[in-house]
């Protein structure tokens, strides 16, 4: 410790046992990457299904790893064996850190952290995976501010590098270094941002996605800009199709956040494509059809 401290360096809270709560696109996600980088870590929903849901998607990625020849069955079991499901807050009781990814809704979240900080001893770290919604206002749920922070991952979890560690006004310092830490355990590369509606990647992808959305409006065939984005500008997707993969309702939320974050950069737009299909509950590739239709 005196070592650490003459170094000027932080003691920093090693990660040995996590939690996710939701196990969505990305609670699953997380539970994967963290279970196959060796830390174990309970998968916590209100759903039974969604938990299923989470394992096979898991199992489908060890399975692809496994045909390649990239993993042996022993490593498969072993990553299983890392995540427990659970429906209760019960089995989260000693965890070192709690990732909460459940949906995009600050009130949800709200409730969900503050549910969870009673469940958890006072050592452990919380974060949330928001895209888009202010650290510093979810902050307010929770009561060990300093423990507190972002920890943003990409869909999807076990292919996308960066990490954005969002440092809220009261995160100290010891909180961030074990989040960064946890996120390079993980094989991520973290980077430690500050707190803003959309941080630092949706603040540029998001104004992307509106600039989609307006070409729309405008008479734009969508299928026409995802062709162009792809084929000829040479992204991976283009913007509709990566709509449909984040989840419509979850880009409507976001949306939300960033007009309400920067109502003069990011306006409201009347009649936005995103806003139509999360009405008709076409939420993209997670119900089978969005933009697109996913048979
Ligand atoms: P999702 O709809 O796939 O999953 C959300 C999960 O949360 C569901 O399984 C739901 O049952 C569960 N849930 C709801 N309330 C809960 C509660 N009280 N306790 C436990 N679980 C609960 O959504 P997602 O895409 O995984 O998004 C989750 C979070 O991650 C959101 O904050 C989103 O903004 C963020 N995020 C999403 C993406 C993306 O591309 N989808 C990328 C980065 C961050």
């Amino acid at each position: 410790k005196g070592k650490a401290k003459k170094a000027g360096k932080l003691a920093t809270k090693a990660v040995n046992k996590a939690a996710v709560l939701g196990a969505g696109i990305m609670g699953g996600g997380i539970a994967y990457q963290s279970a196959y980088k060796g830390t174990p870590i309970i998968m916590k929903d209100i759903n039974d299904q969604a938990l299923d849901l989470g394992l096979s998607t898991a199992a489908g990625i060890l399975g692809k790893l496994a045909d390649r020849g990239r993993i042996d069955a022993k490593k498969m079991a072993d990553v299983l064996n890392n995540i427990t499901p659970s429906l209760s807050y019960d089995s989260v009781k000693d965890v070192d850190i709690v990732v909460e990814a459940v949906v995009e809704n600050p009130k949800v979240k709200a409730l969900v952290l503050a549910e969870v900080e009673s469940n958890v001893s006072d050592e452990t770290i919380l974060t949330s995976n928001t895209s888009t919604i202010s650290i510093d206002l979810l902050a307010q749920s929770v009561k060990r501010k300093d423990k507190f922070c972002g920890m943003h991952f990409f869909n999807p979890v076990h292919k996308m590098p960066l990490v954005e560690v969002i440092r809220g006004k009261d995160t100290s310092d010891e909180t961030v270094a074990a989040v960064v830490a946890y996120a390079a355990k993980m094989g991520k590369s973290p980077i430690v941002v500050n707190d803003c509606p959309g941080f630092y990647i949706n603040r540029v992808l998001f104004p992307y996605f509106a600039g989609f959305s307006q070409l729309v409006l405008e008479g734009a065939d969508f299928t026409a800009v995802d062709k162009i984005m792809e084929k000829q500008f040479g992204w991976p997707m283009g913007p509709a199709f990566l709509l449909d993969v984040v989840g419509i309702d979850t880009a409507d939320h976001c949306t939300g956040v960033m007009s309400d974050g920067f109502p003069t950069r990011m306006a409201k737009l009347e009649n936005d494509p995103v806003s139509a299909l999360y009405n008709a509950k076409r939420f993209g590739q997670k119900n089978g059809t969005g933009f697109y239709d996913y048979g």
